[in-house]
């Protein structure tokens, strides 16, 4: 047996046992009569001591021990004189009686701690090693553990989790598909799957009534901080359903995660327009952690002589609380080039203080007077001694702009509580964004998403500006200013179908090439039908106040979506390139 205990287990009351532990050598400290090993594995440190006096061989053996070697070690359990309270074994060590070394390791290029002075791509290179450090192990066991709280609840409201296929044809979630040769037909390529979407809704159309799947979805996107190119959903799938329905089962499940993982129990979750959203948070994923909301400021600052306001499509704001004092000129200044910075891109800032003494210190003073700023703090929900700042310009990205410098006064005047979650779901997305670089509709969820009922007879016979503001029944989760799910109403005929891949500038021929399947099934009785899909390796980060969610995945890609410590991709042997037979196509774009 190599173990009769693991290192995390044993207490005062064990005081007296025989036991036998294996694991790693975290390390030593030579005392000179006494030698103090630290053993490691999963579930904890246990330490071990060995005595010059007793056993001189066992000792010597013991002072060789490197970082890292794999030890299995017997002796009797007893109560250690100096505690470590710190640990849940610091009661305890083992009197050592025998020592196997079952394996030797090199020296590790990084220390295996909870803090740890290894750099991102060192530890990336030899993961195994990084995983092996209890913070990252914390998170992959909360990973799992949530995944089984999912497959639990998902059971609990009959949904069956049903494998979908990897090798696949495109699915559009707005993304570049991954694509892999087909030796066996030459010239042809599967898509490695963006998401289940068509098949989850096939699996209506066949009756299964409530789908669930723990699924690696993959999307070739340009690199951004914290994207990977693989990751996983819930992904979810419901017939004979309303919004409601789906909004009150997911909602289900996400307090039951909570509960059940954190202990935490959440409240109802607010819902929010998406049209609200964007107007009071600029954002359609608001962090609701702190308050500052937007306040428009079109009908009180235009038409007096500041050009730069008159002309400006949106004058808006928010108050800051408390600060007109603490605020600088130079931390205004230094704030003004945070907003100037070209993540942000805002022109300037404009900011009005309502000093303690009622005095009013703006960059805007020789336009207004100081009452009418004033009124403006008021009117805006602030008082003295707190500080307004403006943007504006053209609507959609002064909000963005705003937006961000709302989450960085979030972030300065700490008003952001750990371990605090804020959920809500935002609803009645557009239908359909228009991208003026294109010159085309794109699908603002995907194009699979029905529109409001109440805004099909205008979806079938409206002309260009109409389908601007035509409503989907979509809907997203947001947690802490985080998307973790997103999903929508079906449309489940084909006809309406047809139409919207026709308004998303499909040709027939493009329509029925790529999706004429499931058009086909739409056709056999569909179902009314549904879904979502929680993007799961965020909702671990957000749930565990983190923000990336590699620390979540055993083994993510950089940021250059290659895994280092396998090195891939990698080149091919030529025969491998020779079977793929790779040969264009050329006809494809003129379909
Ligand atoms: N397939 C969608 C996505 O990946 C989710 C859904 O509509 O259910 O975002």
């Amino acid at each position: 047996m190599y173990r009769t205990k693991n290192c995390g287990e044993l207490r005062i009351s064990d005081v007296g046992q025989q036991v036998t532990l294996s694991g790693w050598i975290q390390k030593s400290r030579d005392l000179g009569g006494l030698t103090f090993t630290d053993v490691r594995d999963r579930y904890g440190i246990t330490q071990l001591v060995f005595n010059m006096d007793e056993n001189q061989v066992l000792c010597e053996k013991a002072r060789k021990l490197g970082r890292e070697f794999v030890i299995q070690a017997s002796g009797i359990v007893r109560e250690r004189s100096s505690k470590n309270a710190s640990r849940p074994t610091g009661d305890i060590e083992i009197e050592v009686t025998e020592l196997n070394i079952l394996n030797e390791s090199k020296v590790p290029p990084f220390t295996i701690e909870d803090e740890t002075d290894g750099g991102d791509d060192i530890r990336m290179n030899y993961r195994y090693l990084d995983l092996r450090r209890n913070p990252v192990q914390q998170n992959i066991i909360f990973r799992s553990k949530l995944a089984l709280e999912t497959r639990k609840y998902l059971d609990s409201q009959g949904f069956i989790e049903v494998e979908t296929p990897f090798l696949i044809k495109s699915t559009p979630e707005g993304a570049r598909d991954f694509v892999v040769p087909s030796r066996l037909n030459p010239g042809q390529f599967y898509a490695l799957p963006q998401s289940p979407q068509t098949f989850k809704q096939i699996l209506m159309v066949a009756g299964l009534d409530k789908y669930f799947q723990i699924v690696k979805c993959f999307r070739d996107e340009d690199l951004r901080a914290d994207r990977q190119p693989e990751f996983t959903q819930i992904d979810c799938e419901m017939s004979f359903v309303h919004i409601e329905d789906i909004l009150n089962t997911f909602e289900g499940l996400t307090k039951h995660l909570f509960k059940n993982t954190l202990g935490t129990d959440l409240p109802d979750f607010p819902r929010m327009s998406y049209d609200e959203a964007l107007q009071k948070y600029g954002s359609d994923k608001p962090d609701l952690r702190f308050g500052m909301p937007f306040y428009e400021l079109n009908d009180k600052a235009k038409g007096k002589d500041f050009s730069i306001f008159d002309q400006a499509e949106l004058i808006v704001g928010f108050v800051a609380e408390g600060i007109a004092e603490s605020y600088s000129n130079s931390n205004m200044k230094e704030l003004t080039e945070w907003v100037q910075r070209p993540q942000i891109g805002a022109k300037g800032l404009v900011y009005v203080k309502w000093m303690e003494d009622d005095t009013i210190k703006s960059t805007i003073g020789k336009f207004y007077d100081d009452d009418t700023l004033k009124s403006w703090i008021s009117a805006m929900g602030g008082k003295k001694g707190d500080v307004v700042f403006i943007l504006s310009g053209e609507t959609d990205r002064t909000r963005k702009q705003l937006s961000e410098l709302r989450l960085e006064m979030g972030r300065r005047l700490n008003l952001i509580q750990p371990g605090d979650f804020k959920p809500l779901w935002v609803i009645d997305f557009p239908l359909l964004e228009w991208d003026e670089d294109s010159q085309r509709f794109h699908a603002m969820h995907h194009p699979f998403t029905s529109p409001k009922k109440e805004d099909i007879p205008r979806m079938l016979n409206g002309d260009h500006e109409t389908m601007k503001s035509l409503r989907a029944d979509a809907y997203d989760l947001v947690i802490n200013g985080a998307e973790i799910g997103g999903g929508s109403i079906r449309i489940h005929d084909r006809a309406l179908q047809s139409k919207n891949f026709d308004l998303l500038g499909f040709s027939k021929e493009e329509a029925e090439y790529q999706f004429g399947f499931l058009m086909g099934a739409f056709e056999y009785g569909a179902p009314p039908h549904g879904g979502i899909a929680f993007g799961f390796d965020r909702l671990c980060a957000v749930m565990n106040g983190q923000s990336s969610i590699r620390d979540f995945i055993a083994f993510p890609k950089n940021n250059q979506g290659r895994d280092m410590m396998i090195d891939a991709p990698s080149l091919i042997h030529e025969h491998q390139l020779a079977e793929c037979r790779i040969a264009l196509v050329k006809d494809l774009d003129k379909k």
